[in-house]
């Protein structure tokens, strides 16, 4: 498709995007977003750390722009601006380099290298500080003038105020932003001398301080600072104005009541799609669902779990940590009739407590410890059952994914697990136990017994639609209505 001459520009930010660089959700909303928003005629752009993990041959990366200069700390420092598209598409992703990111790791800071050794340096709020500068400073060197920038999570949320900045407010002067919230958990808080680092001017009317302490926390500026906040679910998006989900900010969430938007998450339907996914086994569809089963046979064998095509399997796939609820997880659950894969990494406490799991009940727990995109994809169609039994779920997409592929889903309910399950199509439940949770997975096995009903269920879930394309109209609209378009 050719961009109309009057498109809206849009030049969207994010710690990761799906499949240059992945870590979770975050990833997949800014790889499969744009794509949506370029169907719809918008001319959109991506900036991206330029990881030392992005594989530069697969991508084709290319160096665009020579030398910027960023100021930190009154220092000049350069980096350099490298561009590949997102796969498939002629959206552009402008890769910042510099020595801040030439670390393998996404996030957690990392080892960089100087004098030829590694060395630790440089926490995350010092890295992505520098990727915002350095995303301005590419644009404007590139001559990409953009009427939105859309912000994803604490990692891009100074950019607001940084658009207003002496060297910023001419170029800038007519563009918009708009900042997504993916996960309130992560803020991003560090010291007020971040502020020095970042070139701002702790006299900014929009840098409010953290009241406790008087540190800096990025997200709340990227809710005070963004011309509309937006975050990845309906539900998620009252949560959050509660002191229960609100994760302290809940007032200034309420202050930003009428600019804040719920909107759900899609998948990408083309990536996740039994019939064409090149990373499963056996392909299937709505109209074949009973080849299925070979996925599971598959998937057991692997695992080195029992080859019983009758018995459950049960998947869960989450990065490890508090919020996913892997601690309501234990020895009790070998009394239910059915396998279970967990795959993913995090908190060792639950990476430990799961592979204790599978070491005592070998026959019916299988613990992956990894990240692993094609199991990820295995799991999905080798599934009968997917739980999700989160604490809080901004959107959650594996719920989603699992749908797709026919494998039912046990959610808790809440954000957008509430905003995309219901008992049509899985299991929820609501008290966050053990329990519940126990309660709920032993429902969906027995109820996999009634093979009538256990399809129907199956097929109303295939049949869900979860396509981003509804979704990027209501970001679209948000964007014509800040730019009176
Ligand atoms: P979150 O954004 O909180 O991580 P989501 O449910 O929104 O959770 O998205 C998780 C995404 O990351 C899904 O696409 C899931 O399949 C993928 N994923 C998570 N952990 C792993 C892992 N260990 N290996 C492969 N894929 C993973």
């Amino acid at each position: 498709m050719s961009l109309k001459k009057n498109s809206l520009k849009i030049l969207m930010l994010a710690a990761e995007i799906t499949p240059i660089a992945k870590v979770g959700g975050l990833g997949d909303v800014a790889g499969s977003l744009p794509q949506a928003l370029y169907q719809l005629g918008a001319d959109i752009r991506l900036c991206l750390p330029f990881y030392g993990s992005i594989d530069t041959k697969k991508y084709k990366v290319k160096k665009v722009a020579g030398e910027i200069t960023i100021a930190i700390n009154g220092k000049k420092n350069q980096a350099s601006v490298w561009q590949t598209f997102l796969p498939g598409t002629r959206i552009p992703v402008y890769l910042i380099k510099n020595i801040f990111f030439d670390c393998q790791e996404i996030y957690r800071g990392c080892k960089i290298m100087k004098n030829n050794r590694y060395v630790d340096d440089a926490n995350d709020l010092e890295r992505f500080s520098f990727f915002m500068q350095a995303s301005l400073e590419a644009v404007k060197k590139i001559g990409f003038k953009p009427d939105i920038i859309h912000l994803n999570d604490w990692h891009t949320a100074l950019v607001p105020q940084l658009i207003k900045s002496p060297e910023n407010k001419i170029f800038f002067k007519n563009t918009k932003t708009i900042y997504t919230i993916h996960n309130l958990a992560n803020q991003g808080i560090t010291k007020e001398n971040i502020l020095k680092f970042a070139n701002l001017d702790s006299g900014s009317p929009l840098i409010k301080t953290d009241s406790e302490n008087g540190d800096i926390n990025f997200m709340v500026q990227g809710i005070l600072g963004a011309d509309a906040v937006t975050t990845v679910s309906p539900t998620y998006a009252k949560e959050i104005m509660t002191a229960q989900t609100g994760a302290g900010l809940e007032k200034i969430l309420k202050m930003r009541g009428n600019d804040l938007y719920g909107i759900l998450n899609g998948v990408d339907t083309v990536f996740f799609n039994p019939l064409k996914d090149k990373l499963i086994k056996q392909n299937y569809s709505l109209k074949t669902l009973d080849k299925k089963v070979a996925n599971k046979l598959f998937l057991q064998k692997k695992l080195g779990l029992p080859e019983n095509k009758d018995i459950p399997m049960v998947g869960f796939i989450a990065r490890f940590v508090w919020q996913k609820g892997i601690d309501l997880i234990n020895g009790t659950f070998s009394g239910l009739k059915c396998q279970f894969v967990f795959l993913g990494t995090g908190d060792k406490k639950y990476e430990d407590s799961l592979k204790a799991l599978a070491k005592k009940y070998p026959s019916q727990f299988s613990a992956q410890i990894k990240f692993d995109a094609r199991l990820a994809q295995e799991i999905y169609a080798g599934s009968d059952i997917f739980i999700i039994p989160s604490r809080f779920e901004p959107c959650g997409l594996t719920q989603m994914i699992a749908m797709r592929y026919g494998a039912v889903p046990v959610v808790r309910s809440t954000g957008g697990l509430a905003d995309t399950v219901d008992e049509s199509v899985g299991f929820v439940f609501k008290k966050f136990t053990s329990r519940a949770l126990y309660v709920a997975i032993k429902k969906a096995v027995d109820g996999h017994r009634n093979k009538k009903k256990w399809r129907a269920m199956q097929v109303r879930g295939m049949k869900k639609n979860f396509s981003w394309e509804s979704s990027a109209k209501k970001y679209l609209d948000i964007y014509k209505k800040l730019t009176n378009n």
